[in-house]
C-alpha cells in the first residue's frame, strides 16, 4: 500500500497491520486525539477531566500539543509502558476502543509512513510558524509522503515568511 498525504483514514485503518505483539506498547504508547477523550471517558464511566488526569499526559510534536496514554516509565526512564498494556498476557486491555492511532500504528514496513500520515494529519499546523519550521526540519530527515511537501502544503509566500533564512538562525 503506498501511504500519501490523501490517503483515507479509513484505508489506514484497513490496512493496519499490528500483530499485537505489544513490542511497540512496552516503549511508548498511543495518541489521543481530543475528539476520541469523551467516548473514551465515557467507556471508563469518568469525566474527561478525571480520565485525562488518570490515564493521559501531554504530548507536544511540531509544537502542537495533544495527549497519550500514560506512560509508565522505571526510574528517570525517557519512556514507558503505555498504561493499558497487561504485561502478564502482553495485550492491550482496550483493543476494541483504541483510538486511531493505535489502530493505524503498525512495526511492518508501513510503520514510518503511517506515522507520517498521523503526523501531517493531527500534528503539524500549517498556520503555526514553530510548527512549520520543525516540520521543514522533520522533512529533512524524513522523506515527506506524496503531497506532503511543505511546497505542496504551504503557499510560497507565506513559506518564505515561515522559513525564509531559517539556515542562518
Ligand atoms: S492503548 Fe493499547 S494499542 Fe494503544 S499503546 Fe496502549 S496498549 Fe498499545
Amino acid at each position: 500500500m503506498l501511504i500519501s498525504k490523501n490517503t483515507p483514514k479509513s484505508e489506514m485503518i484497513k490496512h493496519g497491520n499490528c500483530k499485537t505483539c505489544g513490542h511497540c506498547c512496552y516503549f511508548t504508547s498511543g495518541i489521543v486525539l481530543d475528539e476520541e477523550i469523551p467516548q473514551l471517558a465515557n467507556e471508563f464511566k469518568l469525566s474527561e477531566e478525571d480520565f485525562k488526569t488518570r490515564y493521559l499526559e501531554e504530548f507536544t510534536k511540531l509544537n502542537t500539543q495533544k495527549h497519550r496514554f500514560k506512560q509508565l516509565r522505571q526510574g528517570s526512564a525517557p519512556h514507558g509502558r503505555c498504561i493499558f498494556l497487561n504485561v502478564e498476557e502482553n495485550k492491550c486491555t482496550i483493543h476494541k476502543i483504541r483510538p486511531l492511532h493505535c489502530k493505524i500504528s503498525t512495526c511492518d514496513h508501513h510503520g514510518e509512513d503511517a506515522q507520517k500520515w498521523f503526523d501531517v494529519k493531527h500534528f503539524l499546523n500549517t498556520e503555526d510558524r514553530n510548527s512549520v519550521r520543525e516540520y521543514a526540519i522533520y522533512t529533512k530527515l524524513k522523506e515527506p509522503l506524496p503531497g506532503a511537501s511543505l511546497e505542496e502544503l504551504v503557499p510560497k509566500e507565506k513559506l518564505e515568511e515561515f522559513i525564509g533564512g531559517m539556515e542562518n538562525d
